[in-house]
């Protein structure tokens, strides 16, 4: 008889976002003429910019040429994309990356997800507490439930960001700006986290997916930013949400050529190596139309496009922060990220608060509880709706007696 990986057994069961469409659907069954609005979802909605949909239909009609035709690609991606990364994202920013140190991938997803596969099974694992869910999902896929995650606990009274661990990690995910509670790190914080991965010899796998939403000088866009990174540290970026690429799905992973570590018997690796090893043997690259979309990104005009569409969500965010604020609700994020987070109003109940909202206001967010037991009694909202929508959500949380 054959068996299955029965850590999959031990997951919690994933019910956030289909208890939300059964909610939601339960609602209009009998409410059928009401106007929801959704601030729960972390997809865009803006359409692609014009340079990538350019970029697209040529890149479409050079594989319907005999002469211009392409199969499989380079699994590390093409050299066109790679050298655009490392020098609009990295290097005019004076942060040391180069090309060959960037795997192109086809989501951050999959990416933080399949650096497992890298890593050793006797690893602790640290991740904060509320959590964008994969992190700790494919490490219990991977050793089961009862693994060495440390779980570092974000609150109102640490501003949601964790604290350095009293113990010894081997691991530690951070998220910045964080999803779901949208906080940033500055430089000296983040310098922290260095300072300790180098001081215990630990990784940090830094997840960077909503880097451009940043607008604050201080806050770092990058780990590598900080002096040292290279040494502890591999940094996911996705396209998805700086430029609509949700349904397209392109990413990537920088893996510096100077993060190393040791086998048990004293010999060095690259974790550079192995990663090119593991991609060129279980992945077969992301679509060339899709590397040609991603590179028409780093256009003047693509990132003048892109610019409009990230400050397009980052008004919608200023616009439901200060409306939260003026209610008087304890509010996080919304600055540096498209997602604000805040404290439940008369409740410690995430889904009470959803409920109410549903049924008194319309509005559909996300309760705080799923994404970690700390996030119990907040809730997040997201920019990613239109603006009217975003504004008349507004309307009715203002007018609204909690
Ligand atoms: N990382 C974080 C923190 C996210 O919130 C998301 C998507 O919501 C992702 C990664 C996934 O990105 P991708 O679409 O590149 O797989």
């Amino acid at each position: 008889m054959f068996t299955i990986n029965e850590n999959y057994l031990q997951l919690n069961e994933s019910y956030l976002f289909s208890t939300i469409a059964k909610k939601i659907n339960e609602f209009t069954l009998s409410n059928p003429e009401t106007d929801i609005i959704r601030l729960g979802i972390g997809d865009v909605t803006l359409p692609l910019p014009p340079s990538v949909v350019d970029a697209l239909h040529k890149s479409v009609d050079e594989m319907g040429r005999k002469e211009t035709f392409r199969g499989y690609g380079p699994e590390q991606g093409y050299g066109f994309l790679r050298e655009k990364i490392a020098e609009i994202d990295f290097q005019k920013r004076g942060i040391s990356v180069s090309a060959d140190e960037i795997f192109v991938s086809d989501g951050s997803k999959s990416d933080t997800g399949n650096i497992l596969d890298i890593l050793g099974e006797q690893n602790s694992v640290a991740l904060a507490d509320p959590v964008y869910p994969v992190y700790q999902d494919t490490n219990v896929m991977r050793l089961g439930a009862d693994n060495r995650l440390i779980l570092l606990p974000c609150t109102a009274e640490n501003n949601f960001l964790p604290q350095l661990p009293t113990e010894k990690i081997d691991i530690i995910y951070l998220c910045y700006p964080d999803n779901p509670t949208g906080t940033v790190m500055t430089k000296p914080q983040l310098k922290q986290w260095v300072d300790y991965a180098l001081e215990n010899r630990s990784l940090i796998l830094f997840d960077a997916a909503y880097e451009a939403f940043i607008t604050e000088d201080d806050i770092p866009r990058s780990i590598f930013e900080i002096e040292g990174a290279e040494q502890c540290a591999i940094e996911f970026r996705s396209f998805s949400k700086n430029a609509g690429f949700t349904g397209l799905r392109c990413s990537y992973a920088v893996v510096p050529k100077s993060l190393k570590t040791h086998t048990a018997d004293g010999r060095e690796v690259s974790l550079h190596g192995l990663w090119n090893r593991r991609q060129s043997t279980k992945f077969n690259g992301t679509p060339y139309i899709v590397q040609r979309a991603a590179e028409a990104v780093y256009s003047p005009e693509g990132q003048n496009e892109i610019r409009e569409m990230v400050d397009y969500y980052m008004q919608n965010a200023a616009i439901i922060r200060s409306a939260l604020l003026s209610k008087g609700w304890p509010v996080f994020g919304g600055v540096n990220s498209p997602y604000v987070w805040f404290k439940c109003p008369g409740t410690d109940n995430s889904w009470r608060f959803f409920d109410r909202l549903l049924h008194e206001c319309h509005i559909v967010g996300t309760p705080g509880v799923g994404f970690g037991a700390y996030g119990e009694g907040y809730f997040r909202l997201s920019a990613f709706n239109s603006l009217e929508k975003t504004r008349e959500a507004v309307r009715r949380i203002e007018r609204w007696e909690v």
